[in-house]
């Protein structure tokens, strides 16, 4: 569903990203673990392009990313982005956070937008809180309220981008639980994250990062018991 080849990344003099081949097939959930600075963010905004690539080619169901316009616009709604630091429109409703972009993107009629939206709301969680501004939920809540506004877009792919790392211990795994219901309902996602046991309960693949490059790529039962690189070794077991 999406392949990169050959994808080089600079931010001036720094490479970010060097030379990352990496395909993730439909309904797959692959994790993207590495040391802080090693590419992982992104890594995951080339993909929906909220960064530009120097060389290389990044494509969605056999196309080109689209670089501009309503093309654009239709990739940011197929390819769903999950933040650490929620970024939920403040001044709305929950409600109106997962019904606008179905509105405005996508041209739904408000009434229908609202169901849809909440259903998803059920499907996360938080339809109690349906009618709050994002302040007023806790982190947890509010990371899943971000997850179902991707949702609504109807999205082939879900990014998520260290979803439970700016969370309270006990709020991760309400979020953890969400993803894992999405990882067993078929979606693909690719998923920046530490947290091992998501690894492992949901992911086929474990992609390890260090320095822009993939380094490794295996099973997460593999990855974890026997990394073969030295630098995956290395970072293991300063993690675990
Ligand atoms: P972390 O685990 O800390 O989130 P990461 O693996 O996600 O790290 P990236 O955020 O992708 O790493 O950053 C890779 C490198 O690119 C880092 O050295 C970072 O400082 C640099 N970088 C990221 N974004 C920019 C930017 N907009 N301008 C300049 N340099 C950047
Ligand atoms: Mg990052």
């Amino acid at each position: 569903l999406i392949v990169l080849d050959h994808v080089d990344k600079h931010f001036g003099a720094l490479h970010v990203l060097r030379d990352v081949d990496l395909t993730i097939h439909r309904g797959e959930v692959v994790v993207v673990i590495g040391p802080s600075g090693s590419g992982k963010s992104t890594l995951c905004r080339t993909i929906n392009r909220l960064e530009t690539i120097d060389s290389g080619t990044i494509t969605i169901d056999g196309k080109p990313l689209p670089s501009e316009g309503r093309e654009l616009a239709r990739l940011r709604a197929d390819v769903g982005m999950v933040f650490q630091s929620f970024n939920l429109f403040a001044h709305k409703t929950v409600l109106e956070n997962v019904t606008l972009g179905q509105v405005k993107a996508k041209g739904v009629r408000p009434a229908e937008a609202r169901a849809t939206a909440m259903d998803l709301l059920e499907r996360v969680g938080v339809a109690d809180q349906a009618a709050k501004r994002p302040a007023q939920l806790s982190g947890g809540q509010q990371q899943r309220v971000a997850i179902a506004r991707a949702l609504a877009m109807k999205p082939k792919a879900m990014l998520f981008d260290e979803p439970t790392s700016a969370l309270d211990p006990e709020m991760i795994n309400e979020v953890l639980d969400v993803m894992v219901g999405l990882a067993h309902d078929g979606m693909t996602m690719v998923v920046v994250t530490h947290e091992m046991g998501f690894a492992r309960r949901a992911a086929q693949r474990v992609v390890f990062m260090d320095a822009g490059q993939v380094v490794e790529e295996a099973d997460p039962e593999t990855f974890f018991t026997a990394p073969r690189s030295e630098r995956a070794r290395d970072f293991l077991s300063k993690i675990l």
